[in-house]
């Protein structure tokens, strides 16, 4: 993977910030030795770091660091609105990490956030009760575990998809889904295919990775991930999103679809879904105001219910989904 020795070298983070009561997990303890050079600073609750006003993001996001916290409720949320359910029913999301190690220019986690240090809770097991909590009243879920992170990505450092994945193994009732960019596939590649949890690696053009998608692997080694997830009996989900409206994105777009449909075996892959580039208002607002390495938020967009929108956006949609009708049928694609 491209960032690998960058993101998982001991001096990567020079501070970590840990609240007393993280200090007593398994978690803590593996990543102090691990980033055993950085500065420790003890904080009573991370909200009174992180949630601290003023902060830059953006001049932090260079210069990341860590914060060792434990959640407390809630454990779960429901899924936003804007987010695709697949057709499935008990939709929830759990972000044992805030923050990415990734710097996508798209990237709603800096509208949302106060800072772009990276949270860690440490206490998953509480996360893990939370489900068995929710699966016994409801007795199925669907639960996406990597939103606010990319938590594939961070698996060098910290082992939770792992987690996740060895969690939902025995709860054959939950629908897992594990959504990354990273190639990270090798670091889980030794766990059994598990029937009940989705690898869903977003895919982009190679012009708008190198563009918009800083840091993140290149187009080919996420397929090559994909081929060996594949390989080994797992379902990939692939997510075409967000679609960046650039110059000549007709013939990008469709290069990229040409591309990774006649190198995946299609055939195998679980479904797809495709969704344009959409934000919260306030959000798109205050990046556009603070990023200026970007053209994305100097676009022109139409607001509807508090969401901004390209103008032409079902005509991206449609044009994308229309490709993919040749190397799928339509009830794996979900638009
Ligand atoms: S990979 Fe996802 S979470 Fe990470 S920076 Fe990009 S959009 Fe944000």
């Amino acid at each position: 993977m491209k960032n690998s020795k960058k993101y998982s070298g001991a001096n990567r983070f020079s501070h970590i910030y840990v609240e007393d009561r993280a200090l007593e997990y398994d978690v803590a303890d593996i990543l102090l030795n691990r980033f055993k050079y950085a500065r420790i600073i003890p904080i009573k609750h991370y909200k009174n770091v992180f949630n601290r006003p003023r902060q830059n993001f953006w001049l932090q996001k260079n210069y990341q660091n860590i914060i060792l916290a434990v959640k407390d409720e809630p454990f779960l949320y429901e899924g936003p609105e804007i987010c695709e359910n697949f057709g499935n029913r008990h939709f929830y999301y759990a972000s044992a990490v805030l923050n990415c190690i990734y710097d996508c220019h798209y990237c709603y986690l800096q509208g949302m956030y106060q800072s772009a240090n990276i949270v860690i809770f440490v206490n998953i097991e509480d996360f893990f009760k939370a489900v068995d909590r929710k699966l016994s009243l409801l007795g199925s879920m669907y639960l996406c575990t990597s939103y606010d992170t990319d938590l594939l990505a961070l698996e060098g450092i910290l082992p939770y998809s792992r987690k996740w994945i060895e969690f939902a193994s025995s709860r054959e009732e939950l629908i897992m889904e594990i959504r990354t960019k990273s190639a990270n596939y090798g670091k889980i590649s030794d766990l059994a295919p598990c029937p009940n949890v989705i690898l869903a690696w977003t895919l982009s053009p190679d012009e708008i990775i190198q563009k918009y998608e800083k840091g993140t692997p290149s187009l080919d080694a996420r397929i090559d991930a994909i081929c060996k997830a594949i390989d080994d009996g797992w379902n990939v989900r692939l997510s075409l999103e967000p679609l960046i409206e650039i110059n000549g994105w007709e013939s990008i777009y469709k290069d990229f679809i040409d591309k990774v449909c006649t190198t995946l075996p299609m055939d195998k892959i679980y479904d797809v879904n495709v969704g344009v580039f959409r934000m919260n208002r306030e959000y798109f607002k205050k990046i556009g105001k603070n990023r200026f390495d970007t053209d994305i938020f100097s676009h022109q967009m139409d607001v509807d219910d508090g969401v901004v929108y390209y103008k032409n956006e079902n005509d991206m949609e449609v044009a994308v989904a229309k490709e993919l009708f040749k190397y799928l049928p339509s009830k794996k694609i979900y638009v």
